[in-house]
């Protein structure tokens, strides 16, 4: 079979690999279509020291079951929650499994979805990460839903309400996501705060209901409080890897306001939040990594019932084309890159 191998440093080859066989408790996957998340996009770019080489990355996938293993009996299509909690510790037994002491997941610790096949682990078929797909819904939507448990997960502590005006940095697939997300929640303003064009000339197309600005105007923050009357945002959600946002999301986060520091940062993560600002303003700052079964399930729910349009956002291409792929994101031709093997 063909698979996208990372090899370690910056170098990515399609490799042809074994077919994997299921053992007990384990099963063997078609994947229908695999999805490039923004993690896969940094290692492409810049490499990953975490990551045990040589391993095919990808976690966001539709799969239709080929093989069961011993003890195993699942059919048709599935996508999985890829973040595999051990059920034992503290965070697992709260159901808060993405916080697991040892967490496991597909594409990292386990060998990814950028292939033809994969090795379902016995344990994400034990502990249920195997949601089945809807016939109605698409390949590609059933492959970008995790991302979208990912926003749940973050704005399950933000309670956003009615009324709630929301500040969000990146006009990427997660951005306008979590914009969606947003809206849904009842709030009345929704911004998304952008530093490149292209993407804010997208993002009024993907999210019309959501004005988009860019954080890189001077006039950005006089704006922003126009907006919001002076009193500031209720909500701040970092949805991009600039640590800056981080500092002026807190300055422009209203008393009692919450923020999410949803995206990552590479490198250097030593920004300094104001801690007074914090204090004075009574405000909630949290962090949020993966998602739970239970959030994938919620995600794939808001797709299939038509809630959430995700195939507007969708470029595909074929798993031979991967190098492609990552271009067009580099360039921001594509939003959400699916690969198809
Ligand atoms: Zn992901
Ligand atoms: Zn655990």
């Amino acid at each position: 079979m063909k698979a996208f191998v990372y090899n370690g440093g910056k170098d990515f080859t399609i490799t042809e690999l074994p077919i994997p066989k299921a053992g007990t408790g384990e099963a063997i996957a078609r994947v229908l279509c695999a999805s490039i998340c923004g993690t896969d996009l940094r290692t492409y770019r810049f490499g990953s020291e975490k990551l045990k080489t040589p391993i095919t990355i990808g976690h966001e996938a539709c799969y239709m079951i080929v093989e069961n293993g011993k003890g195993v009996n699942l059919s048709g299509r599935y996508t999985a929650a890829p973040a595999i909690g051990c059920g034992q510790c503290k965070s697992c037994k709260k159901g808060r499994t993405n916080m697991c002491d040892s967490l496991k997941t597909i594409g990292f610790q386990y060998p990814g979805t950028f292939a033809e096949y994969i090795r379902i682990p016995a344990e994400a078929v034990e502990r249920g990460h195997l949601i089945n797909v809807p016939d109605h819904v698409t390949d590609q939507e059933a492959s970008v839903v995790e991302p979208v448990a990912c926003a749940i997960n973050a704005q399950s502590f933000l309670k956003i309400e009615t009324g709630d005006s929301v500040l969000i940095y990146g006009a990427g697939y997660l951005g306008c996501i979590h914009a969606e997300l947003s809206l849904m929640q009842g709030a009345s303003k929704v911004m998304i705060a952008e530093v490149s064009e292209k993407r804010r000339e997208k993002a009024k197309g993907f999210v019309p209901e959501a004005s988009v600005m860019d954080s890189s105007d001077k006039a950005f923050m006089e704006m922003l409080r126009s907006i919001t009357s002076e009193s500031g945002v209720d909500v701040v959600i970092t949805a991009c890897p600039a640590g800056v946002t981080h500092r002026q999301g807190l300055e422009l986060l209203n008393k009692n306001g919450r923020m999410s520091l949803f995206g990552g940062l590479p490198g250097e993560s030593n920004y300094h939040l104001d801690s007074n600002l914090i204090h004075y303003k009574e405000a909630g700052i949290f962090g949020a990594h993966a998602s739970t079964v239970n959030q994938n399930r919620q995600a794939l729910e808001l797709v299939a019932s038509g809630k959430l349009n995700v195939a507007k956002y969708i470029s595909a291409f074929s798993l031979t084309d991967a190098h492609k792929a990552f271009g067009c994101l580099i360039n921001e031709t594509a939003e959400k890159a699916v690969l198809i093997p």
